[in-house]
């Protein structure tokens, strides 16, 4: 009898630290291990979703237990935190956004508004996909090249060192490029060039359209 009396009593307590260790989750692929291969192998993915995404998603509700940020959403904290707590918000977040433009099927070619928008501010989808080879492959260390969309509505190619996401400088993020080595070296070694060509195949425009039109 008292053991399960006591379990009663401090369930209570148990349940409230499960939370507290537990504010974000992380989520899963959208699709499985091996569906992106041969652009990205399945071993790639388990290491750069399960290890390096997943640790940082764990990180983040470390370092969050008793602070401001504990039960703010995630864009508020990578607006507002510095230091370790921004970093793993946002390379948390910059993950997500990363896997979930990626497809086994996708749509190759980007249309409607979106088109127009590239059309504007590039000329064409392939002078944008140059722009970001050429700034993927020429970013020193580690970051993300992001194409994103500035206050006026012009879209614009955005290099970022290390978690560095746009957002923090007003703009509004609609695809993007991991280049730390953990997101090709497995497959491309050092050649990071071939690692981005090989990605344009697997960037779904529609995923990409679809945050466009999101306002
Ligand atoms: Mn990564």
């Amino acid at each position: 009898m008292y053991p399960l009396l006591l379990s009663l009593l401090i369930l209570p307590f148990m349940a409230t630290d499960m939370m507290k260790e537990a504010r974000f989750t992380p989520k899963d692929l959208p699709y499985a291990y091996d569906a992106l291969a041969p652009e990205l192998s399945e071993e790639t993915l388990h290491y750069h979703h399960d290890k390096h995404y997943v640790g940082y998603v764990n990180k983040l509700n470390e370092l969050i237990v008793d602070t401001p940020f504990a039960d703010q959403p995630l864009e508020d904290i990578i607006l507002s935190a510095d230091g370790p707590i921004y970093n793993n918000a946002a390379q948390a977040w910059n993950h997500e956004f990363y896997f979930d433009q990626l497809s086994p099927r996708p749509r190759k070619e980007p249309s409607g508004a979106l088109l127009e928008a590239i059309d504007r501010s590039f000329g064409s989808l392939d002078e944008l996909k140059a722009q970001m080879s050429k700034a993927a492959a020429g970013l020193f260390g580690s970051g993300w090249v992001w194409l994103a969309e500035d206050k006026s509505g012009r879209l614009a190619v955005v290099s970022e060192a290390n978690a560095g996401n746009p957002m923090r400088h007003g703009m509004r993020p609609l695809m993007t490029i991991d280049v730390w080595e953990h997101a090709y070296y497995i497959d491309y070694r050092n050649r990071r060039p071939d690692a981005v060509e090989a990605l344009w195949n697997r960037i779904d425009w529609k995923v990409v359209g679809d945050r466009y039109e999101r306002r």
